[in-house]
């Protein structure tokens, strides 16, 4: 099957679907993940000893500061976990989940079904390559044109071999400052686009101007950024009228860290993590600007402690909690359901 049968559909890992199959839609998740390469060793060296415990509520108030300086926390390898965990999305009203997870950080496609399966949640694959930090050593000998053509392979014909489809480009991962292997990434995810109409999704540098960087290199290369997520909005852009410049771009902006409140952010200490207060701020700010229509939510859960079985939210924090404080702060139920069903049902779906 080539992309061109997929036009005016979404591609899932069970196969294509109308967009109005999709419903509220997360369009950034993990439900399975070897998060590992952002380890970091504890700040404080009396807590060496925790880095290798497996998560409990003994040490769960650590973790949650020290979320990225724990092996057991940063590995969800566990297929009936996710499916319990998934299940409380569904259970809520949730229809569709698109797990970001690309090359380098446990791409799991034979799991991702077995888990749509289970919950009966559409699940949409990711393509492509996370930052460099997880790249295979060859993969600096490859060329723009050989990773285009794998990316194309894994869109129309499927992943490593399965008939299992991705039905997204990304999260692509790119550091900052951004590496050369990383604009190869991009700059290939561009080309299968081009042949394909998949949409992308960026996982940006932790800097203010690295989602225009980006953007704007896309746009050089013929991207359609109306087609393009940029990802981790709220950890990644401070600066209001950066905002607007962004969202002036079309690409859709994704405030996709919702339920991470613990603003110690250990892999941008200089910085902050926003709680879903701000997030909730900053998206109002874009509705009164007129950007209703290139909002899209998520949690991107990647880790244990975002789990309701270790203490976390879990994944129907948006539509449980989320949605009614955004009511509360005078967004309109119909500007909020925008942003989690159609518009990203209009992203996800393949042009006609
Ligand atoms: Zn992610």
């Amino acid at each position: 099957m080539t992309a061109m049968n997929d036009s005016g559909k979404v591609v899932t890992v069970t196969g294509a679907v109308p967009p109005d199959a999709l419903g509220p839609t997360l369009t950034h998740e993990h439900l399975l993940i070897d998060f590992t390469v952002v380890y970091k060793e504890p700040d404080n060296p009396v807590d060496a000893p925790l880095a290798r415990a497996k998560v409990d509520f003994n040490n769960l108030g650590w973790v949650r500061f020290n979320w990225v300086s724990n092996y057991d926390n940063l590995t969800l390898d566990d297929e009936a976990l996710a499916i319990r965990e998934a299940s409380f999305f569904k259970n809520a009203g949730g229809g569709t989940i698109v797990d970001a997870t690309t090359i380098g950080i446990g791409r799991n496609p034979e799991a991702l079904k077995r888990i749509s399966n289970a919950t009966g949640l559409n699940v949409i694959m990711g393509a492509g390559f996370y930052v460099e930090a997880s790249h295979s050593d060859e993969y600096a000998k490859r060329s723009v044109d050989d990773v285009a053509r794998q990316i194309v392979t894994e869109l129309t014909e499927g992943v490593d071999g399965t008939a299992i489809r991705c039905g997204i480009i990304g999260e692509l991962g790119c550091s900052w400052p951004w590496t050369d292997d990383e604009k190869k990434t991009v700059e290939a995810a561009v080309l299968a686009q081009q042949e394909t109409g998949a949409a992308i999704l960026i996982h940006p540098g932790r800097n203010n101007r690295a989602p225009l960087e980006i953007l704007e290199f896309m746009s050089s290369k013929g991207a359609d950024l109306s087609r393009t997520i940029m990802g981790h909005i709220e950890r990644t852009i401070f600066d209001p009228s950066v905002l607007s410049e962004t969202a002036a771009t079309g690409a859709y902006l994704e405030y996709d860290l919702f339920g991470h409140d613990s603003p110690y952010y250990p892999l941008a200490p200089e910085t902050y993590m926003p709680g879903d207060h701000q997030r909730i701020d900053q998206i109002a700010s874009l509705l009164d600007q007129g950007y209703g229509d290139r909002v899209v939510l998520a949690h991107d859960v990647c880790s244990k402690h975002r789990l309701r079985e270790f203490g976390g939210h879990g994944w129907d924090h948006i539509i449980s909690r989320v949605g009614p404080w955004m009511a509360a702060r005078g967004v309109e139920t119909s500007a909020f359901d925008r942003m989690l069903i159609d518009n990203p049902a209009r992203v996800l779906t393949y042009p006609s």
